[in-house]
Parts: structure tokens; C-alpha cells; sequence
């Protein structure tokens, strides 16, 4: 035996029992818990902890956690890599603080979801409002292209006579006339972009006073 081999001998020793060990490992990626032992292959990622630290060499209140050189954990049996597993308790750990994390997101998402089919909901339970009630609408509702388009009813996906009626069509408009209004200006030079101009006259007969609602 040469003097490498010796050394070889010596550190084999040192590792045996390590490999020997039965652990309780867990996957922090899939939350599976299992027992298995310390490999003496794997990659760099999957090197196990020898429980030395040092301060980092240049970044300021970090430290360098030290590994064994040949001391690497088994893949998880759910997973098939090794990249997630460390002791079962940290694993199981890591992962519900994910789940939680996601779960918190996805309340998050569906009350944004909630909050915004409540507003618009509101929306046309008040154009259905202003529809059966014309006298109702407000100085902003009828300054509001958009506010008069839905009072119309437009734009008329379902066919123009599908459509649901509008105040201004069944003689109740109270005092106010409107005029649809639309001026095609053209195509940009690709043919990518129809240019077109679309606005209402509304004109309070009682006063004569009238104005746009602009797009
Ligand atoms: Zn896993």
C-alpha cells in the first residue's frame, strides 16, 4: 500500500460510519419524507452540510457553510433528483412555507378576481338603472362615451335587434336627444391600424344646451 492509498484508507474509514447511517431525509420541492443514506456520488448541489461555517471572504454578514467533499444526498424517490433533499424536518419545513406562500397568492388572486366582477356588476346594474330610468342619468354618465355606448346597448355583437333596448329608443329620453356620430379616417400606411372617429351629440332639450361624449 502506497502512501496515497494509505491516506485513501484512512479518510474511507473517517466517511464510513457517515454512509452508514440511516437518515430521515425529506425533498423540499415535492414535501416527501423518506429514509435513505448519504451517497459518496452526486453533484455539486447535492453535497451535504458538514457543519462548519465561516464569514464570507467579501459580502458583509454572510457566511460560507462548508461540505463534505464526498458526502452527497440520495435523489428523492418522488422527484428522482437530489437537488431538493435535506434532513426531513428542514425539508418538510421549506416546502409548507412554498404552499403557504402559494396559497396566500391565489386568496390574493381571488379576491382582485371578486373585487373586480363586483365593479362590474355595479357597472351594469347601473346602466340598467339610467335604461329604465333616463331622468337618473348624471351630468358625468352623459359626458361618458362609454356610459352612453352601454346605455345603447352598443356595440351590437348579439345583431343590431337582438340588442338590449335602450331608453332612447322606447320614448323614454326624457329630455335629452342623441346623435351617434362616425367619420372613417382611413387606414395607416401597413393596413394594420383603421383610424376611425366616433363620438355622441347630446342635446338637452329642455335647456338647448348640448355637448360631445367623446371616445
Ligand atoms: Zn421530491
Amino acid at each position: 500500500m502506497n502512501g496515497f492509498e494509505a491516506l485513501q484508507q484512512v479518510k474511507d474509514n473517517m466517511l464510513k460510519p457517515i454512509y452508514e447511517k440511516r437518515r430521515h431525509l425529506g425533498c423540499e420541492f415535492c414535501g416527501t419524507t423518506f429514509h435513505g443514506y448519504y451517497q459518496n456520488t452526486g453533484y455539486q448541489s447535492d453535497k451535504v452540510p458538514n457543519g462548519k461555517k465561516s464569514p464570507h471572504p467579501t459580502k458583509q454578514g454572510y457566511s460560507i457553510i462548508h461540505t463534505y467533499d464526498d458526502v452527497f444526498y440520495p435523489d428523492c424517490p418522488n422527484c428522482g433528483i437530489a437537488a431538493g433533499v435535506r434532513n426531513a424536518d428542514d425539508a418538510v419545513a421549506i416546502y409548507e412555507h412554498e404552499q403557504e406562500k402559494k396559497r396566500k397568492n391565489k386568496a390574493a388572486a381571488e379576491k382582485r378576481k371578486a373585487t373586480r366582477e363586483r365593479k362590474i356588476k355595479e357597472y351594469w346594474d347601473r346602466v340598467r338603472h339610467v335604461r329604465a330610468n333616463p331622468h337618473d342619468a348624471t351630468i358625468e354618465e352623459l359626458h361618458s362615451f362609454n356610459f352612453v355606448q352601454a346605455l345603447l346597448g352598443m356595440p351590437y355583437y348579439g345583431g343590431y335587434d337582438n340588442r338590449e333596448k335602450p331608453c332612447w329608443e322606447q320614448g323614454q329620453n326624457g329630455r335629452y336627444e342623441v346623435k351617434f356620430n362616425y367619420v372613417d379616417k382611413g387606414t395607416s400606411r401597413s393596413g394594420k391600424t383603421h383610424y376611425t372617429r366616433q363620438w355622441f351629440d347630446i342635446t338637452n332639450t329642455d335647456t338647448g344646451e348640448s355637448w360631445e361624449a367623446n371616445r
